[in-house]
């Protein structure tokens, strides 16, 4: 975190799903899960700074981010300034990077960044836990966000357990150019017949090693989108002819290229960048 007079800023990490098991539907409407969720160096710039007066004032220049209430961060600052008891007027900027609507949580870190600089801003003080016991009530990945690293996620997605890091491993990231809506996926993976029960969560936690860790990330919501979308099908298959393991992040449509070879990568990567314009290489961290 960088400090000037009164302006906080910090990036805002993008995270993938090595993991997502749906363990089933609940009475509230939400869905049980299970995630190893993991943070990625692919990253938003969020920045807090003191208003004279009592406005919290989204600025951001990146088309298709909304700046009034829609977004997370306004949100999450005003509920911020309501539970604290708060009065004080905030400008966010947002310097966005991550893509949006892809399933890599951008909108939850940007949030959960907001909150970390505000609780620093407005000399709060909150605990981590407080933080992420509000955070929860912004949506399911916040709490995620604010802690990040590696982390088994379960109920809606909001406990978050730290678990053995994985950070380092290289990964592709390709999202093609439409955005997923995530209650879309849900409602179709409510509608297939033979649901998946396969506890990839489980099986990661309590490998012996990482060899073949590859082979053990696993998304139950895949065959939803690749259904409605048949690029992401297609994605996934093309990146398993170069020589990868392609898996589904969140519910997409961002598509994970997982390769041992590193020259098979960099070859993947420039492929996919001259079709897709949003292709990254990022580290988990
Ligand atoms: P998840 O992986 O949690 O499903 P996502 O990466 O798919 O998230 P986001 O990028 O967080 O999706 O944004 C989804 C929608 O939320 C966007 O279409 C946008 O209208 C809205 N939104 C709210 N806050 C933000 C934000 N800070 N940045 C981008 N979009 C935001």
């Amino acid at each position: 975190m960088h400090v000037e007079t009164g302006v906080l800023e910090m990036p805002a990490y993008a995270k993938i799903n090595i993991t997502l098991d749906v363990l089933g539907l609940r009475s509230d409407g939400y869905h049980d899960v299970e995630m190893i969720m993991q943070s990625v160096d692919l990253h938003d710039i969020v920045r807090v700074q003191r208003r004279k007066d009592d406005a919290i004032v989204l600025h951001s220049d990146t088309p298709g981010v909304p700046l009034d209430e829609r977004n997370l961060m306004v949100r999450a600052a005003s509920l911020l300034r309501r539970e604290a008891g708060g009065e004080s007027g905030v400008d966010l900027t947002l310097g966005k990077r991550i893509p949006i609507a892809a399933g890599l949580a951008g909108g939850s870190a940007d949030a959960a960044a907001t909150l970390h600089l505000l609780n620093r801003l407005w000399s709060l003080e909150w605990p981590l836990s407080r933080l992420m016991d509000l955070g929860a009530r912004l949506g399911s990945d916040v709490p995620f966000c604010l802690q990040g690293g590696t982390a088994l996620a379960s109920g809606r997605g909001e406990r978050i357990e730290a678990v053995q890091s994985l950070a380092g491993l290289t990964v592709l990231l390709v999202k093609p150019p439409f955005g997923v809506s995530t209650p879309e996926i849900y409602k179709g993976f409510d509608r297939l017949e033979n649901k998946p029960l396969r506890q990839a969560s489980r099986r990661l936690l309590e490998r012996q090693s990482q060899d073949g860790l590859f082979a053990l990330f696993h998304n139950d919501l895949q065959e939803v989108t690749a259904g409605l979308y048949p690029e992401v099908g297609e994605l996934i298959e093309r990146i398993a002819g170069m020589g990868g393991r392609g898996v589904m992040t969140g519910s997409g449509p961002t598509v994970m290229g997982l390769f041992t070879d590193s020259a098979e990568m960099q070859r993947a990567r420039e492929l996919f960048a001259r079709q897709y314009p949003e292709t990254y290489v990022v580290r988990t961290i």
